[in-house]
């Protein structure tokens, strides 16, 4: 197939990559009722990596919660699940996919009867926004459309039906020529990207909401709040920014498994600082690239060798 890998785990077995289907009716394909995760493993010396391993499987778990989504299998069977993907398929940096979901059974909105299908997939996966985004950063646009609010769907959770909140902000900021979104919450302030955290630097300082802004407290997030602290820099973690903030920063960039971190250059067509990777932000990432392809031994207990 197109993506170079022929194996998905599902439910247990490894099946071919064309025969890993779901029935049409499916209650998660029409209610949006799943939990998905999203991991990166990377390419390093001692082999293939997977970064914070322990902490995203603890959100898919705790991502079905909200939903009675009771993943049917224990923490080591999906490790090595995963494992023997990225071995089989003699991966040496991949994208980690698992998604759990209710199946068929009947389709009232109550899931109760309804089995809890699981499958993992991965696949070599670059530059969420590009090699280009990764220098010169990306021209974002803030969103018409509001984060949801955690009093109306969890914002703690992955669940696959939320994102069409991202889905509609990604196609906005794309159809009118940006990269990506930001989007602000339901009270107005700055919340995140569709599958970003923002952080803002001002006067060397840096800042970042948190949950209560109604966002995904994401794992890429707490790596960079833990690596610019150990550089020495203040993070306000949990801020309140205004949009006005945004376009006043001196830098500002997001965080992700997919984006990792990427610098943005623009917001709504202000140029932020000289419109390109600010010094904060490229020391931040300069650091944050040496950890994850292992060019230091430090935060060597976020890593599992495959
Ligand atoms: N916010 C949203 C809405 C996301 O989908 C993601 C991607 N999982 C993030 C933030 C970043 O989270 P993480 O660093 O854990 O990938």
């Amino acid at each position: 197939d197109e993506m170079d890998v022929d194996l998905i785990w599902q439910d247990g077995e490894f099946v071919d990559w064309e025969d890993a289907q779901v029935h049409v009716l499916t209650h998660g394909l029409h209610y949006g009722t799943g939990v998905f995760e999203g991991v990166r493993c990377y390419d390093t010396e001692n082999g293939p990596a997977i970064f914070r391993w322990e902490e995203h499987l603890e959100r898919f778990y705790q991502s079905g919660k909200p939903y009675d989504i009771e993943i049917p299998f224990d923490r080591k069977e999906l490790t090595e699940a995963t494992e023997e993907l990225i071995r089989r398929q003699d991966l040496e940096s991949c994208y980690i996919r698992p998604v759990a979901f209710y199946g068929y059974d009947m389709l009232g909105l109550n899931p109760e009867e309804c089995p809890v299908e699981v499958a993992i997939a991965v696949w070599p996966w670059g530059a969420y926004l590009g090699e280009e985004a990764l220098e010169e950063g990306v021209d974002v646009a803030v969103s018409s459309w509001r984060k949801y609010a955690s009093s109306q769907i969890p914002t703690n959770s992955k669940t696959t039906g939320a994102y069409v909140n991202s889905v509609l902000g990604s196609l906005e900021a794309k159809g009118n020529g940006y990269t990506e979104a930001i989007f602000l919450n339901k009270e107005g302030n700055v919340a995140e990207g569709p599958g970003e955290n923002i952080f803002l630097v001002r006067d060397g300082e840096i800042y970042t909401p948190g949950l209560a802004e109604s966002i995904l407290e994401g794992i890429t997030r707490d790596s960079v709040i833990t690596v610019a602290e150990d550089l020495g820099y203040t993070v306000h973690d949990g801020a309140t920014i205004s949009r006005s903030e945004l376009y006043t920063a001196d830098e500002l960039f997001f965080t992700g498994t997919a984006a990792e971190v990427t610098p943005i250059r623009s917001v709504d067509d202000n140029e932020i600082g000289a419109g390109t990777k600010g010094p904060v932000t490229d020391e931040i990432q300069e650091r944050f690239f040496d950890v994850i392809n292992r060019r230091t031994d430090d935060y060597e207990d976020w890593f599992r060798y495959v």
